[in-house]
């Protein structure tokens, strides 16, 4: 579990991995210390405290949180979470992987993210959106087309989107589509948008597959989390042939070595079943599903998950990150040294935000494309940015994790130097 960073053990707090990883970066590349001391901070961290009025009258208060990591290349861009743990520290690391990921998939954007500490399975649907609508209207000082555009992300939805672009947009007078992406094709959304974090985890993972001499036919993978980025890639990957073997919720999971049948899990899930009512199946923890003998494994829950006390114990060969910062910093150094190849969240996750790119895009312009064109493009940008981090390892002779944050931190650094330091 992600829990405050209050209470988590130091080495399990994101915002320190995410500095940690930072610095090994810069290290490598010899920045000049003026420009790690812009790149190791957060532009700005924005903390708002708002009350929700319940369906029963009562007013309950809540706090969010909306951090822009950095802005040298464009427009923060970064999701929202809604999570009882959610924390400043965790959504200050949330945003800087999203400079990172924006700057090694190309994309015009700078990093953000944005978080409310709430469970939202305790809150009724009115409640829900009452909360989102407030939540928009508090973040509006910061959010916009131009300046910073969020999307979903742990527990927020394509509806969530929806609500806050129409805040957004009463608040305006006139329609903004661009405010948010992520949203429902009706209102600006983009074809492809709600498959493309999960097509983009699958395309790497074939990618990473093929460097590595292993065949999607006789290739097993685990899957811990199955939400929108871990259904979708379980499916895909069972598409492209590969034996999904075990998936999980936050509820826990199910297990076959001989591989599960995806389509019929997803279509029990439609029609409102979970991972806890599937009957027939050997069930697993969390934890354990981490540790069974597959070849691949998709992280695709919440951060800190493989960690100094579980990493010697996993038995994958290739873990694909799906979820941002699954990985602490002192599991990275246990899974080097076992020669366990990991493809980094930075890249493996990053078709979510290619998709975004493309549906801001399509809103400025309202001129829309056609699934097939996205899907194309988007399989295009992740392979170059595959290709790109595997280059820059291989120069380097450090991990591909190392080698994604060397192509990333050298071009927003390579901005901010040409940009100059205000004033
Ligand atoms: P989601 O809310 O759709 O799904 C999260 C899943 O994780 C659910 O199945 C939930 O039950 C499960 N889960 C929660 N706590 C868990 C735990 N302790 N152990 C196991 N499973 C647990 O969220 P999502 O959008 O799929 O995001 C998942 C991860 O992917 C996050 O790290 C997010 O930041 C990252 N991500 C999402 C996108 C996107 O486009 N949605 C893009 C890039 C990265």
């Amino acid at each position: 579990m992600s829990v405050a960073a209050s209470t988590l053990h130091e080495s399990e707090n994101p915002w320190r991995n995410a500095q940690s990883q930072f610095d090994a970066a810069a290290g490598l590349l010899g920045l000049e210390p003026r420009l790690c001391a812009v790149l190791r901070e957060v532009r700005r961290e924005f903390t708002v405290r708002f009350p929700v009025q319940m369906d029963d009258g009562s007013v309950r208060m809540f706090t969010g949180y909306r951090v822009q990591h950095n802005t040298t290349r464009g427009p923060a861009k970064g999701g929202i979470r809604f999570h009882p743990e959610c924390s400043l520290d965790e959504v200050k690391a949330l945003a800087m992987w999203m400079t990172w990921k924006c700057a090694l998939a190309n994309l015009p954007f700078g990093g953000a993210k944005g978080g409310v500490i709430v469970d939202p399975a305790e809150l009724s649907h009115h409640e829900l959106e009452r909360l989102t609508r407030r939540f928009a209207t508090e973040i509006t000082v910061l959010i916009g087309p131009e300046s910073d555009i969020p999307a979903p992300d742990v527990n927020t939805s394509a509806e969530i989107m929806a609500w806050i672009m129409d805040t957004l947009s009463m608040e305006a007078g006139h329609s903004v589509p661009a405010v948010v992406t992520g949203k429902p094709i009706d209102i600006g959304g983009s074809e492809g948008r709600h498959r493309a974090t999960g097509r983009g985890v699958t395309v790497v993972t074939l990618e990473a597959c093929r460097c590595l001499g292993m065949e999607p036919a006789t290739t097993t993978v685990a899957v811990q989390g199955f939400g929108n980025v871990g259904s979708v890639s379980a499916q895909l990957m069972h598409e492209e042939g590969f034996r999904v073997c075990a998936i999980s919720d936050v509820t826990g999971g199910v297990h076959d070595p001989a591989g599960l049948d995806i389509p019929a899990i997803l279509e029990h899930r439609r029609a409102g079943g979970t991972l806890a009512t599937l009957t027939g199946l050997r069930r697993v923890s969390n934890q354990s599903l981490l540790e069974l003998p597959v070849d691949v494994l998709v992280p695709a829950a919440l951060e800190s998950q493989i960690t100094a006390a579980n990493a010697a114990r996993i038995q994958a060969r290739l873990i694909v990150e799906g979820a941002n910062g699954p990985t602490t910093t002192e599991a990275d150094h246990v899974l080097e040294r076992r020669g366990v190849v990991v493809v980094p969240d930075i890249l493996a996750n990053a078709g979510g935000v290619t998709v975004s790119y493309f549906e801001w895009v399509q809103d400025l312009q309202s001129f829309f494309w056609e699934e097939p064109e996205i899907n194309r493009r988007l399989e295009a940008v992740m392979r170059r940015g595959f290709a790109q981090m595997v280059e820059a390892a291989q120069a380097h002779t450090v991990s591909w994790r190392m080698g994604a944050y060397l192509v990333a931190v050298q071009r927003v650094a390579d901005a901010t130097a040409v940009r100059g330091i205000y004033p």
